[in-house]
C-alpha cells in the first residue's frame, strides 16, 4: 500500500474487483451526461420551428416527435445516471468494508496500552468516519465527477458548432471561473482543510470532557468559565473559521461572478453582432445559448465541488493510515507456555513519548507464586504503567518481563490473557445482560456457574435490585450500575476466568462506603491462591500484603512487609502515618456528626 499516490489508486487498494463497477460508473455517468445534453438540441429545434412558422402554427408538425424525443433522450440519461450510481454503491460499500475490516483488524492487534490511553471513542470515530467519507465519495462525489468533467466536453463541442464565435465568447468567464477555482484549490486549502478537521475534533472532545465535568461545576458551584479548554477550543475554532472564511472571500465572490457572468457575456456579444441586423440563424443561435448557458454555470459549480469533496477524502484517508501506522504488537515466532504463576521483572525501562522522561525507570521485582504485592506511592509515580506491562499492554523498551519463567513477548497473546486477569478501575460494562457481561470472562460456562460467580464477588445484591435479575439489560431503559458495582461485577467475570495471575487497579474513590467494604471483600475472595499485583489508593488495604513495593518517579524506592517498612521509618512509614491521620479525621468528623444528631 502506497500512501503517497493519489486517492483513486488508495482507495482501489480496498476495492478488488469491485474497482470495475467505480470505472463503469464513470463511464455511464460520463455517457449519461452527454445524452442529458440532447434534450436541450431537440427544445431549441421545437422553439426554432415555432419562431419559423410564426404566426401560421399549424404548420409546426414536428414538435409532437421533437417532444418525445427530448423526453427519450432524457429517460435514457436518467437511466444511464441510475446505472452509474448502482454501480459506483457496489464499489463504494465494498471499499468501506474492507477499510473497516483492515482497520478493526488492525486495532484488534494494537496494544491494550494504545487503546486504553487513545479512548475507545476516537478510535471508533476514526473507523466509522473515514471509511463512511469513502463512501460518500465513491458513491457520490466521483460518478458528479466524471458528469461534471463529461458536460463541458459536450456543451464546449456544441457552443462551438452553432457559432463559434459566440461560444468563444461564453467560454471566457468559463476560462476565468476555473483560473480563480485553481486559486481556491491546491496544496495551501488541502493544509487548511486538516487544521480545519482537527479544530473541529479538538472542540468535540473537549465538549465530551465538558458535560462529562458538569457534575462537578454543580457540586462545587464553579461557573462554565472554569472549563478553560473548552473555552480555548471554541476560540481557536472561531478564530480560524473567521480568517479561513475572509481569506476565501475574494477568490470566492470571483469565482462564482466569472461562473455567473456567461449570461451576461452572451447579452453583450448579441448586441456586438446584432449591430448591422439579424439574420434568422443568429436569432435561432442566440435562442439556443440562452437555453444551452445556464448548464454551463452549474456545471462550474458541480467541478468546484467535486474537488471539495476530494479533499475531504484525503484527510480522511491520513487519518485512516495514521491508525494504520500505530506499531501492532510482535506475536511471539515460537510460542512457549509459562510454567507457573511466578513474574520475574529484570531492570525494565519504559517511556511513552521518547521525548519525555522514562515512566518506568530501571524496576526489579521478583513475585514468586501465590505471593500477593502492593503497589503503592505518589500520583504518577508509575504503579499503572507497572502492572500494565506485566499485562503486555505496552512493550517495555529495555529489561524483561518473565512470567512463568518465559519472556511475556515469547508468550502467544491468547495464553497471555488466559494467565493474566486484569480488573480495571473504571470497570467497563457492555450493552448486554448482566449474565452475558459476566460470561465474556469464560463463554462456556452454564448459567448456575455464572450465578455462583456473581455471588463470590459479593454482587448478589445488586442482582437482586434489578428488574430482571441477571437477564437485566445494562444502560436500557435506565438500567445503570454505579462505578463501584460495575467493579464488583467485572470482578465475577475475573472469577470466571480464573486466571492465576491476577492484576487489580483499586478504584481511587467510592460513593459510598458500602460499596468500598463489598469490592474489597470480592477482591479478597478472588485473590485467594492467586499471585496477585494489587495498585493500591488505601493503605489500610495493603497491610497483609506478602510485599509492599513503594514506587516514585518510575522506581521502587522502598519494598518490604507493611511491619518492617514502618521501622525503617521512610517514605511509606510518613504516607502510613498521613492516612492513620486522615483516618482519625475522617473518624472524628462522623462521632461529630453522630453527637449532632443524638443531641
Ligand atoms: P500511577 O499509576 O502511579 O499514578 P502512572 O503509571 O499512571 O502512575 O504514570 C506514570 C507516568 O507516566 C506519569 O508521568 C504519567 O503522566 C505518564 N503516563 C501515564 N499514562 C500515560 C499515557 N497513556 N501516555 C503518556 N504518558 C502517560
Amino acid at each position: 500500500m502506497n500512501k503517497n499516490k493519489s486517492v483513486i489508486p488508495q482507495l482501489f487498494d480496498y476495492a478488488g474487483n469491485h474497482k470495475y463497477f467505480t470505472i463503469s460508473s464513470w463511464i455511464l455517468a460520463a455517457i449519461s451526461a452527454l445524452v442529458a445534453l440532447v434534450p436541450f438540441y431537440y427544445i431549441w429545434r421545437i422553439i426554432r420551428e415555432v419562431v419559423a412558422v410564426s404566426p401560421v402554427f399549424s404548420k409546426a408538425t414536428h414538435i409532437v416527435s421533437y417532444g418525445w424525443s427530448a423526453v427519450g433522450m432524457s429517460l435514457l440519461a436518467m437511466f444511464l445516471y441510475i446505472s452509474a450510481l448502482l454501480c459506483s454503491h457496489l464499489a463504494a460499500f465494498r471499499v468501506q468494508t474492507n477499510m473497516r475490516k483492515a482497520m478493526m483488524e488492525h486495532v484488534m492487534k494494537l496494544p491494550m496500552g494504545y487503546i486504553e490511553s487513545e479512548g475507545s471513542g476516537k478510535i471508533r470515530k476514526i473507523v466509522a468516519e473515514s471509511s463512511a467519507a469513502t463512501e460518500t465519495f465513491l458513491a457520490h462525489s466521483l460518478p458528479d465527477k466524471a458528469v461534471s468533467y463529461a458536460t463541458p466536453v459536450g456543451l464546449i463541442a456544441m457552443l462551438l458548432i452553432f457559432d463559434w464565435r459566440i461560444g468563444l465568447i461564453c467560454l471566457v468567464p468559463a476560462v476565468l471561473a476555473f483560473l480563480m477555482m485553481g486559486g481556491m484549490m491546491g496544496e495551501k486549502m488541502q493544509n487548511d482543510m486538516k487544521e480545519y478537521q482537527n479544530a473541529l475534533d479538538e472542540m468535540s472532545a473537549e465538549a465530551v470532557e465538558y458535560v462529562r465535568g458538569i457534575p462537578v461545576v454543580k457540586t462545587f458551584g464553579q461557573s462554565v468559565f472554569s472549563f478553560k479548554r473548552f473555552k480555548e477550543a471554541i476560540d481557536k475554532y472561531e478564530k480560524w473559521t473567521i480568517t479561513y472564511t475572509i481569506g476565501m472571500r475574494m477568490p470566492m465572490i470571483g469565482f462564482t461572478t466569472a461562473a455567473n457572468a456567461v449570461f451576461a457575456a452572451l447579452v453583450a456579444c448579441s448586441f456586438i453582432f446584432a449591430r448591422n441586423g439579424v439574420t434568422d440563424t443568429f436569432l435561432y443561435n442566440i435562442l439556443f445559448y440562452i437555453i444551452i448557458t445556464p448548464i454551463l454555470t452549474v456545471t462550474l459549480m458541480k467541478v468546484a465541488y467535486a474537488g471539495e469533496s476530494q479533499m475531504i477524502v484525503r484527510d480522511a484517508l491520513n487519518r485512516m493510515y495514521a491508525l494504520l501506522d500505530v506499531e501492532p504488537l510482535k506475536e511471539a515466532s515460537n510460542p512457549q507456555n509459562p510454567k507457573d504463576s511466578s513474574i520475574k521483572i529484570e531492570n525494565i525501562v519504559f517511556t511513552y513519548d521518547e521525548k519525555k522522561t522514562n515512566a518506568i525507570d530501571g524496576i526489579s521485582l521478583d513475585i514468586k507464586p501465590g505471593e500477593h504485592v502492593a503497589l503503592v506511592g505518589p500520583s504518577g509515580g508509575g504503579k499503572t504503567t507497572l502492572a500494565s506491562l506485566v499485562a503486555r499492554f505496552w512493550d517495555v523498551k529495555q529489561g524483561s518481563i518473565k512470567i512463568g519463567g518465559v519472556d511475556v513477548r515469547d508468550i502467544a497473546s491468547a495464553d497471555l490473557m488466559k494467565n493474566v486477569s486484569y480488573v480495571f478501575q473504571d470497570s467497563k460494562l457492555l450493552k448486554m445482560s448482566i449474565l452475558d457481561n459476566v460470561r465474556m470472562g469464560k463463554p462456556d460456562v452454564t448459567e448456575a456457574e455464572v450465578v455462583k460467580a456473581l455471588k463470590d464477588a459479593m454482587c448478589w445484591d445488586i442482582i437482586e435490585k434489578l428488574p430482571h435479575g441477571i437477564n437485566t439489560m445494562i444502560g436500557s431503559k435506565g438500567t445503570y450500575v454505579s462505578g463501584g458495582e460495575a467493579q464488583r461485577i467485572s470482578i465475577a467475570r475475573a472469577f470466571l476466568k480464573n486466571a492465576p495471575i491476577l492484576i487489580l487497579d483499586e478504584a481511587t474513590a467510592f460513593a459510598d462506603p458500602d460499596n468500598e467494604n463489598m469490592v474489597q471483600k470480592a477482591f479478597a475472595n478472588l485473590a485467594k491462591d492467586k499471585t496477585v499485583i494489587m495498585i493500591a489508593h488505601r493503605l489500610s488495604t495493603v497491610v497483609d500484603a506478602d510485599k509492599i513495593c513503594v514506587l516514585s518517579d518510575g522506581k521502587i524506592v522502598e519494598s518490604g512487609k507493611h511491619d518492617a517498612l514502618l521501622a525503617k521509618g521512610g517514605i511509606y512509614d510518613h504516607m502510613w502515618n498521613e492516612y492513620k491521620k486522615s483516618v482519625n479525621w475522617k473518624m472524628g468528623r462522623e462521632q461529630d456528626n453522630d453527637k449532632k444528631v443524638t443531641a
